[in-house]
């Protein structure tokens, strides 16, 4: 249902305000358990103005965050292949995740050895490899200094494949859509109101995964979410050695050396190699940022490290990231309108751990606890509340 000029007034059990990927999760398991639910986003769908457009995402057991996180990532990586199976569609294919660090006498050595714990504790086995069979097998080139973990479990997520799949399933089960419609002042209650331009939504209940908006939408509910969007520089590299395998990949060395990698999948020909940060931006005008200084530090990492990459990337392209202070996400309820829940600030890594914090976003707007361990990422960490 596109409702450009047309006046809107609906009913329903929960509404979902964000046509991404936490939202249409939400959306999916709130259908599959029978309520009448209404996914809203203020664009026209498919559209690449938020933060899971593209083709390809990371997932993998290895956990290099919060501890909670590896039955998260777990629990969503099996719930992935299940979506595939459910749509008939292909949204995994694998590739081993080369997790690079210093070697034990520097700071990252830790990080690479909660990586393998990680993966041990989700039922994987890690590889532990030194610098120069890493650099062999991967067509790399790191220094002495440098040790690797893969995780072979690891692949990637057809993302646009993914969200299409969530959509159609929410779809399939009665879920009505709602694009093109802006979502401007939210009136809580016993039943909640959402107005736009033209005409209001009424729920019982309301899951907010407004992405790089959520710092204003959430602002006007009185919860003042630490968040910051950051404009993040795609791109795409040529591969020049026919022997570079398919991998993904990530370095724990150095927060400035906080590079990702994701095989030709998308692009083939072309490996996908980014850097995990990028300059502060008002999400309604991302482009607007000077990207030159992250290019030129991405040109400058792959020189270094990719001799198996051409040093220029042929395909640049933009998404953005929400990021908290401590680079964790945010799921909660609102502090004093319990039908109003929330998924937001998912600091770049969110994508593959989107069936878990949807299932739960949706069973707390049911009125249930969520089955897997969410409580370290409650807003209250952040103390912050206008009310
Ligand atoms: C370049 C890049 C690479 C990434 N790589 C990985 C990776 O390898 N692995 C991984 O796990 N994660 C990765 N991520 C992170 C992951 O993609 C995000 O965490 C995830 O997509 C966030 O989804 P979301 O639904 O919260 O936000 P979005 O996808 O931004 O969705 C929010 C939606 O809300 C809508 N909206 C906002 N306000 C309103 C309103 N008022 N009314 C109506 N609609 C509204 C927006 O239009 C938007 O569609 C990456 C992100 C980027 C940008």
């Amino acid at each position: 249902m596109s409702t450009h000029n047309q006046d809107v007034s609906l009913e329903c059990e929960v509404a979902v305000v964000g046509g991404g990927v936490m939202g249409s999760s939400a959306a999916h398991y709130l259908a599959e358990a029978g309520r009448d639910t209404v996914l809203i986003d203020q664009f026209p769908l498919p559209h690449s103005r938020g933060s899971s457009g593209g083709h390809t995402r990371i997932t993998r057991l290895a956990n290099y965050g919060h501890p909670a996180l590896t039955a998260i990532m777990k629990d969503s990586f099996d719930q992935w292949l299940q979506l595939e199976h459910q749509s008939g569609v292909r949204l995994f294919r694998p590739a081993p995740l080369l997790a690079v660090g210093l070697n034990s006498s520097e700071n990252s050595a830790p990080a690479l050895d909660n990586v393998k714990a990680s993966i041990h504790a989700s039922g994987g086995t890690p590889e532990a490899l030194d610098v120069a069979t890493t650099n062999q097998r991967f067509r790399t080139s790191f220094p002495s200094n440098y040790k690797a973990v893969v995780d072979p479990s690891a692949g990637v997520l057809m993302a646009d494949k993914c969200l299409k799949a969530l959509q159609n399933l929410f779809i399939n089960n009665g879920g009505r859509v709602l694009d093109g419609w802006p979502v401007t002042s939210i009136i809580p209650g016993k039943t909640v109101e959402l107005r736009g331009p033209k005409g209001r939504v009424r729920a019982q209940a309301v899951v907010l995964c407004p992405g790089p908006w959520a710092g204003t939408l959430l602002d006007s509910l009185g919860v003042q979410l630490p968040v910051r969007t950051e404009k993040i520089g795609v791109y795409y590299w040529k591969v020049r050695d026919s022997k570079t395998p398919a991998f993904t990949f990530i370095d724990l060395s150095r927060p400035e050396n906080h590079f990702y990698a994701l095989p030709d999948y998308e692009y083939p020909g072309y490996m996908k190699v980014c850097y995990h940060a990028g300059p502060q931006t008002d999400p309604d005008e991302r482009d607007k940022v000077d990207m030159s200084a992250i290019q030129r530090k991405a040109e400058e990492y792959v020189k270094n490290f990719f001799p198996c990459l051409e040093p220029k990337p042929s395909v640049v392209e933009s998404c953005m990231y929400t990021v908290t202070p401590d680079e964790s996400f945010v799921l909660d309820r609102h502090p004093l309108h319990h039908n109003l829940v929330f998924g937001a600030g998912f600091s770049g890594t969110g994508f593959k751990i989107a069936p878990a914090c949807g299932k739960a976003l949706a069973r707390m707007a049911m009125g249930l606890q969520p089955q897997l361990d969410f409580s370290p990422f409650g807003f209250s960490r952040f103390n912050r509340s206008k009310l």
